[in-house]
Parts: structure tokens; sequence; C-alpha cells
């Protein structure tokens, strides 16, 4: 190899060339970070305290990105990844970090982003909410069927290449990683993605070739009522075959007492995602009941629900605290999913207002407001890019607090001219993405807001992402 060990001359090095580096932080989105003549280096599943070989594959002007080949000395951060797919798959890339120091880079990166790129002065950015579970904590997952496993040569026991039912392998569109133990979702639910990949495989179902479109079965979704043990299978299948489905539905339920709904989602369309223009249900219910405190919501499959059940009550208590309602606010919760921050809240304010795009979400929110006996909230369905500025929205009695929750994306600018304009006391901003978030925010700030708290929640222990909620209010 020819290997250069130097600080220095890595700005003569050219891409495909290899150097060894001291890994010194961890940056947003969970590559390792270095600096070197004021060039930032990302380095590719390295961990901070490594020192490691690595390859150029990026040159840009302010940055290099390198990919990880061999650790030279291991980091005293170290921690054991207990999942056999660690190397290969993509999902958690942070299992070799241990915890402590995962929390502490991520408020870290909170930090820097509303340092660096939001240029906000005397931030200050409150300790990070840590996860109880590490591990098994998620209640939803979804996995892919394909013809092209994906394989290492030297993992290759002459299994068959032509079924796979798993996870993308990072950067590969067309192939897919076998899993058999995924250390995020609830243990239940590996029994249930074994089961059913070893009946496809028996039943001869076709998996789906996501280069040629053909094929039948796309994709599994499984979805865990964490508090409440319900499960859910949604199997997603390029065109409408009960003949083959209702066999596989009639052994799972056999099998699997905790499973209380199985649907099948039909998506025709070239687009590879487990969201189907049409559902049928194929035994049970067409959803499950979960609870966030104490109250109970009814999810479908296709509607948003907080993948981790029991940090999202912490998440929904963290909201509240900033709020700081006294009893009598109009809020307005925008992106407001099945209404669970809405219904979480209801009992401290005078009236919700809550606005979500997808339909069958708002019928699910419809539908847990009166399950759990709510009924100061009222719930619109629409797009946020114009819907607030709607005859029926803009005669509604203005909003003392407004609370969005949009996905990574972050807010549509036009959704952000209209939170302006209604000139609310106080803005709770939660998000995925710290990043958008501060974009946002910005704009915000311009405005006529200031921040006033910003609180990290780990959500996704073990993964690089963030979730973040910042307080603002309005300068008077
Ligand atoms: N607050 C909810 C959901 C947050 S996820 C909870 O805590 O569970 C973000 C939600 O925004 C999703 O339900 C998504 O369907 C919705 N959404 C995305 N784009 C939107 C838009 N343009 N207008 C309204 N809602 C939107």
């Amino acid at each position: 190899m020819n290997k250069e060990n130097t600080n220095t001359t890595i700005l003569n090095l050219k891409k495909g060339k290899d150097f060894e580096i001291f890994v010194e932080s961890l940056a947003f989105g969970g590559m390792g970070l270095s600096k070197i003549n004021d060039k930032i280096v990302f380095i590719k599943n390295a961990i901070p305290g490594q020192t490691v070989t690595a390859r150029i594959t990026k040159k840009r002007k302010s940055y290099f990105e390198a990919r990880k080949l061999n650790i030279i000395n291991e980091s005293p951060d170290f921690s054991n990844p207990p999942c056999s797919h660690f190397n290969d798959c993509g999902g958690c890339t942070l299992q070799n970090l241990d915890y402590k120091k995962q929390l502490f880079y991520k408020r870290k990166q909170v930090f820097e982003l509303y340092n660096k790129m939001g240029k906000f002065v005397n931030i200050k950015v409150e300790p990070i909410l840590e996860c109880g579970e590490q591990y098994y904590y998620r209640n939803k997952m979804e996995f892919s069927f394909s013809n092209k496993r994906w394989i290492l040569k030297e993992n290759d026991l002459g299994e068959n290449k032509n079924f796979a039912l798993g996870l993308h392998v990072p950067g590969r569109y067309d192939k897919i990683l076998n899993i058999n133990n995924c250390h995020l979702q609830h243990k239940t639910a590996n029994a249930i993605l074994n089961f059913v990949k070893d009946e496809c495989i028996e039943q001869n179902i076709e998996p789906y070739d996501i280069k040629k479109h053909t094929g039948f079965i796309r994709h599994l979704m499984l979805r865990v009522g964490i508090k409440t043990n319900q499960i859910m299978v949604n199997l997603v299948t390029a065109y409408e075959n009960k003949k083959i489905l209702l066999p596989l539905a009639s052994k799972l339920v056999k099998k699997f007492p905790e499973i209380t709904s199985i649907v099948n989602n039909i998506n025709s369309k070239k687009a590879d995602i487990a969201f189907g223009e049409k559902e049928i249900k194929l035994a049970k219910n067409n959803y499950i009941i979960d609870m966030i405190g104490k109250f109970e919501f009814e999810i479908s499959a296709n509607s948003f629900f907080q993948t981790n059940t029991l940090q999202a009550e912490k998440l929904y208590e963290v909201i509240k605290e900033q709020c700081n309602f006294i009893g009598n606010e109009i809020v307005y919760d925008l992106y407001s999913g099945i209404g669970t921050i809405s219904i979480f809240l209801s009992r401290f304010v005078k009236k919700i207002y809550a606005i979500e795009l997808i339909k069958t979400a708002v019928v699910d929110a419809k539908k847990n407001a009166l399950r759990n006996n709510i009924k100061n909230i009222h719930f619109f369905c629409g797009d946020l890019k114009d819907i607030l500025k709607n005859d029926k929205l803009i005669s509604l009695p203005k909003p003392d607090t407004i609370i969005v929750d949009p996905p990574r994306a972050g807010m549509h600018k036009n959704t952000i001219k209209d939170i302006v304009k209604l000139k609310p006391k106080t803005i709770i901003y939660c998000s995925c993405n710290p990043a958008t978030q501060v974009r946002d925010i910005m704009e915000l700030c311009n405005n006529n807001y200031k921040i006033i708290k910003i609180r990290p929640v780990d959500m996704f222990p073990n993964t690089p992402h963030i979730e973040c909620v910042t307080k603002m209010e309005y300068k008077n």
C-alpha cells in the first residue's frame, strides 16, 4: 500500500490514495472527523479516538472525504458491537462507540450547528436526554425483498443469492443484505421476519426486482405496540394477489398470537417505498394500538408514529415543559400526524388546532381523540405549504403557541412566513434533523423571534440521528 503517515502531505494526496490519520471527533451525520491544516477530513465508519488508514474518496475545496480501511489503534471509547450485521449494514453505525460518548458528540453537534451554521452566539444547549433502551427500541422496521442478495466473498457459504429479505447495504439501491436479527427492532419482530422469509422461500413467492421492475413481493413492514404488545404485519406487493398472501397470513396469526393486524399495501409504482396506493386487510384489524403516556393510539400502516415509543413519552414531556402552559392557551400543532402531541397536551390548554397532510393520519387522529375522550382538538387535513392561508383556517382564533414537528426536510418557506404572520408568543420546534431546524430557526429569528431553550433528545441510540426541541419567543 502506498501509505502516507503524515498530517502535512495530505494536501497533496489524490483521490484513491491511502494515508494514516487520527480521528478527533464525530461529525454531524456520523462520520469521523479530523482537521489537517484547516482542511476538514470526514472519515466514513471511523469513530473518535481511532488511528486508521483511510483512502480519499472525495476531494473538495474545503474538505476531503475518506473511507476507513484499517484500524491501527483502537479508540479508548470503543464498545463491542453486539450485532453480527454491523460491518455490512448501514443501519446503526455507532454501535462501536460507547453510549455516553454518542450522547456527548450528539450534543456537541447540535451546539456546532447552531453556533457555526446558524451563527447564533452565546447559545446554550441543554444536556441531551438519554434513552433508557439502547437496543430493540424501534417499534417499526421496513425490510425489502430482493432477487439480488448482497454477500461478501468471505461470508459466502454458497447460499441462494436469488432471494433476500433485509436492508439495503449503504450505497447500493439494487442489493439487499439478508438480515436475521435486527438489534433495533423488538425481539418478536425478528422471529416474524425470519418466519416470513422462510415461508416465502418455501412457497416460491417471487421477490421484486428493483432494476427490471418485475416480481411480486416488495417489502415487509413490522410494527409493534411496545406498550400493548400488539403487532402489525404489512406486506407490500407490486400487484394484488390474495391467493398468494392469505395462506401466509393465516400461518402468521396461528404462529404469533401477538399479531393483531395483517395488511397488504399495493405499490405498483417504481419508487422503492413501503407506501401503498391501495390497502387490503388480510387478517384481523387494519391498525394496532400503542400508548404514549396514558393515551391509546390507533395506528394504521401508512401513518407516522414516533418510532421509539418509550422515548416519545419523554420527548413530549420536554415539549410540554417548554410550552409552560397556564391553561387558557390556543395552540396550533403543525405536522400533527395521528394527533399524538395534541392529545398528550390537550388537558393543559383551552383549544388545539392540529394540521396534517396525510388523510389516513387525520382519520386516525380523530379516532384517537374520541378513543381518549378528548374534545378540545380540531383536526385539519392539508398541505402546510398553503393551508394556513385557507379561508377556513384564517378565521380561527390566533395561536398563543405554535408547535411544529416537520419531517427531515424541515418547513416550507411559505409555512415559516405564515407562522410569522400569526405572531404566536411562543414557538416550539421539534425536529429530527437539527440542520434544517437551524436553517428554519434562522429565518424565524430574522423575524423577531429569539431562542429560549435548546434540548436534544436521544430517540435513536447507536445511529447518528438526533432529535432536538427548541423553544422560541416573540421579542417585544
Ligand atoms: N407530530 C407527529 C408527527 C410528526 S412527523 C408526532 O409526533 O407523531 C411529521 C408529520 O408531518 C407526518 O405525519 C407527515 O405526514 C406530516 N407532513 C409532512 N409534510 C407535510 C406538509 N407539507 N403539510 C402537513 N403535514 C405534513
